[in-house]
């Protein structure tokens, strides 16, 4: 399936415009842009002491469920008052353009933020340099070789994990991957994968080590099966990212 990222981008542009986020222009490639959206509930970068949380997708341009399920999330108004938000949708537009994981130039941006070639991510991690450290980070990406819903967690701040939460409220859409093993790395759990804050592969930094490195306090990476119905996939984001946010919130506001 294409994804028309120029018509995506319009409406995204406006729901999250009605919702109170401020968009920024963080880079465009080829004409086309990747946007960052903001939204701070008081003025200033102190943000009135409630937590900040960052969520983003279409890094991988061949998983667009992940942006289509930010975009239901800010139509459900889920980024209210509990906390200031920061928000990247597409943040490998040319790939979602044309389909394929890696950008334009054949760079997987997902291994790109320790040495940052590409564009978009000297781009993009410059931008999230210039904001304050995330204490939750969501990230929404698809997987073509499970056939169940999986995440990664990074814990750095210790908090009570929200793992089976998410995977629960994800599972009335899609169960957990079932395999002992997923993308190499053993999982805690069914779907579970608890991540040490450090890359697999030290010169190849995913965003969420990029994250765990400036300290973001934890960080859920949410997985969908590409194989499956594109609806269903979008369902199951909106449900576990909603859950991840509504999960993390309740608990630092008790
Ligand atoms: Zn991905």
């Amino acid at each position: 399936m294409t994804f028309n990222i120029e018509a995506f981008s319009e409406r995204f542009d406006h729901s999250a415009m009605l919702a109170g986020f401020r968009r920024e222009l963080i880079t465009s490639v080829q004409g086309m842009a990747v946007a960052g959206f903001t939204k701070c509930v008081e003025s200033g970068d102190e943000g009135g002491g409630r937590p900040w949380v960052y969520i983003s997708a279409g890094v991988h341009g061949d998983e667009p469920a992940g942006p289509m399920a930010m975009l239901a999330l800010l139509k459900e108004g889920v980024f209210d008052e509990r906390a200031n938000w920061l928000m990247c949708p597409f943040v490998n537009p040319l790939g979602l353009a044309a389909g394929t994981r890696e950008n334009a130039s054949g760079i997987d941006l997902n291994r790109d933020y320790l040495e940052r070639s590409s564009e978009e991510v000297q781009a993009h991690a410059a931008w999230l340099e210039s904001k304050p450290v995330p204490d939750l980070f969501v990230s929404l990406h698809e997987d073509w070789e499970s056939s169940g819903f999986y995440l990664y967690e990074i814990n750095v701040a210790g908090v009570t994990s929200g793992a089976h939460a998410i995977l629960d409220a994800a599972s009335s859409e899609i169960p957990p991957e079932p395999e002992p093993v997923i993308d190499d790395h053993e999982v805690r759990e069914p779907g579970w994968i608890d991540h040490s804050p450090k890359a697999d592969l030290p010169k190849h930094w995913p965003e969420a080590i990029f994250l765990a490195e400036r300290g973001a306090g934890v960080s859920y990476t949410l997985e969908t099966p590409s194989s499956l119905d594109l609806i269903r996939r979008i369902r199951c984001h909106q449900l576990a990212a909603g859950q991840a946010l509504d999960g993390f919130l309740a608990s630092v506001t008790a």
